[in-house]
């Protein structure tokens, strides 16, 4: 398992997540639960675009939050590390939505 560690970026820049292509896989989004102990924000896209996405973990597995003014807070589903990653890298490629 790759561990996920604090690499990306620094606030208030980070990654612009393109236009999700046509073929893009949908996330199933579901409205963000409570704030879990440990959780530990190890990605985000760039803070110049209003929505914003972040990659969180807490524990052994962890999901991807995405933020919108005027929208709720939405997290995709809680997935092991290899796939979170996986799903932020299509996320970032315009691969997911
Ligand atoms: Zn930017």
């Amino acid at each position: 398992m790759t561990p996920l560690t604090p690499t990306g970026g620094t606030v208030g820049h980070g990654p612009h997540v393109p236009e999700p292509q046509p073929d893009s896989v949908p996330i199933d989004w579901q409205r963000a639960t409570q704030a879990e102990d440990r959780r530990r924000v190890v990605r985000w896209t760039c803070q110049c675009k209003p929505v914003v996405y972040y990659l969180i973990t807490a524990g052994g597995h962890g999901h991807i939050e995405r933020t919108a003014p005027g929208q709720t807070t939405v997290q995709s589903p809680r997935l092991r590390y290899a796939p979170l990653a996986d799903l932020w890298e299509l996320l970032l490629l315009g691969r997911a939505r």
